[in-house]
């Protein structure tokens, strides 16, 4: 069966890739390649973090990698958080504080449309990279609501749905999110 390293330090998104990639890939995580370190995002754009990333273990490994990086754009907001998703509270990365300080935000707009983009970069055996992008449109609640998946799941609610990705079931977001339409 075939072997992708995938380059990131998050373990949600281990188990949601290899979900989203099914019985016909193995997802190699980089503590099974022995990278403990975190690495480096210095790109100016999700596609530039995205390559970076794989480039990274890539260069380490020699072997086929998948990277990915993510992140909320809200329409009221600019499209921000955007590049700065995972420290839009402070460098601390804390989930909460980032939902915390969205919702602070959002206070009194009535226009709560976003979305999620993620981008998905491959090298392959022979060092070939290539990157896709998938976005899954949504709007943002006004608490949180479950306590399923990780980051902005608890309130977030994709279009079409009424519940967040913290209560919809795995395999609803498996099929929908920004990552599995970046994957296929
Ligand atoms: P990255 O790990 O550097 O790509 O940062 C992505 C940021 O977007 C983190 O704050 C994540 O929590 C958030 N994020 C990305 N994908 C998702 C998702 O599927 N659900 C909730 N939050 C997400």
């Amino acid at each position: 069966m075939p072997q992708i390293t995938f380059a990131t330090g998050n373990p949600h998104k281990v188990v949601e890739v290899q979900k989203i990639l099914g019985a016909d890939y193995t997802i190699v995580s980089l503590a099974d390649m022995g990278i403990t370190e975190d690495i480096p995002e210095t790109g100016s754009t999700m596609a530039e973090n995205a390559i970076i990333k794989a480039q990274y273990v890539y260069d380490r490994t020699g072997k086929a990698t998948v990277a990915e990086d993510s992140g909320l754009e809200v329409i009221a907001l600019n499209m921000e958080p955007g590049l700065y998703t995972a420290r839009y509270a402070g460098p601390e990365k804390d989930h909460d504080k980032n939902i915390d300080l969205l919702l602070k935000n959002l206070e009194g707009k009535s226009d709560r449309t976003a979305r999620f983009r993620a981008v998905v970069a491959y090298i392959d055996d022979s060092g070939q990279a290539s990157t896709y992008e998938g976005i899954v449109n949504g709007r943002i609640a006004h608490e949180r609501l479950g306590d399923g998946g990780f980051g902005y799941d608890p309130v977030f609610i994709p279009y079409g749905y009424d519940k967040t990705f913290a209560v919809l079931p795995q395999e609803v977001k498996a099929d929908i999110s920004h990552r599995a339409r970046a994957f296929f």
